[in-house]
């Protein structure tokens, strides 16, 4: 074997949802992924939302840190004097509006951490994977604050919702109560037309 000392190649494949770069090896990202919870027999069992195939229903996204400052910071500000919406079955508290997030209601996690060159590589690209070193859950942003996202900072989370619903209903959170009358919830029946 000729003892070739060749520079390791460090950039990824994944890109930053928010500037569009490349991460390298050496970059602390944040992954945002979609979840739920669900009150078990005994504990608090966390979920991705995948379909019936176990595919992510919606795609993880990989932010710089400081893009995701970015965009949290916009957060926070919006949410500066607005109260939060407690609920007495809250299982968690969204970490930038404070508001609570009850089972069964979608939130996304976000996790610091950095990618790994991966030990095998079949077909001979070069392939990493995020380690998270988070030594907690990481942040949580519920559906609310995604709506806001999407409509005044950062075109992601599109299609993130608990049940179809508008965006002002996002911040209703009107699931929750079931007899909402926005149109949005009518979209089914005008389809058939
Ligand atoms: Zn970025
Ligand atoms: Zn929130
Ligand atoms: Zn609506
Ligand atoms: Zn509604």
């Amino acid at each position: 074997m000729a003892a070739v000392v060749k520079e390791p190649q460090k950039e990824t494949s994944a890109t930053c949802i928010s500037c569009g770069d490349a991460f390298t090896l050496d970059d602390e990202v944040f992954l945002a992924t979609i979840r739920f919870l669900v009150v078990g027999a005994s504990v608090l069992e966390q979920h991705l939302v995948v379909d019936d195939h176990g595919d992510f229903m919606y795609e993880p996204l990989f932010f710089h840190i400081e893009c995701w400052e970015a965009v949290v910071d916009e957060l926070r500000e919006a949410y500066e004097d607005i109260p939060p919406l407690e609920h007495g079955e809250a299982v968690r508290t969204c970490t930038f509006c404070k508001s609570g997030v009850l089972q069964w209601e979608y939130f996304a996690r976000a996790n610091i951490g950095e990618f790994h060159r991966s030990q095998k590589s079949p077909d001979g690209n070069l392939h990493h994977r995020f380690i998270s070193f988070d030594k907690n859950e990481g942040s949580l942003m519920c559906l609310s604050c995604m709506a806001y996202v999407r409509s005044e900072v950062l075109e992601i989370w599109g299609e993130v919702t608990q049940d179809g619903e508008c965006d002002d209903c996002a911040h209703d959170r009107c699931w929750r109560d079931g007899d909402c009358d926005c149109d949005c919830h009518e979209e089914g029946q005008e389809s058939d037309e």
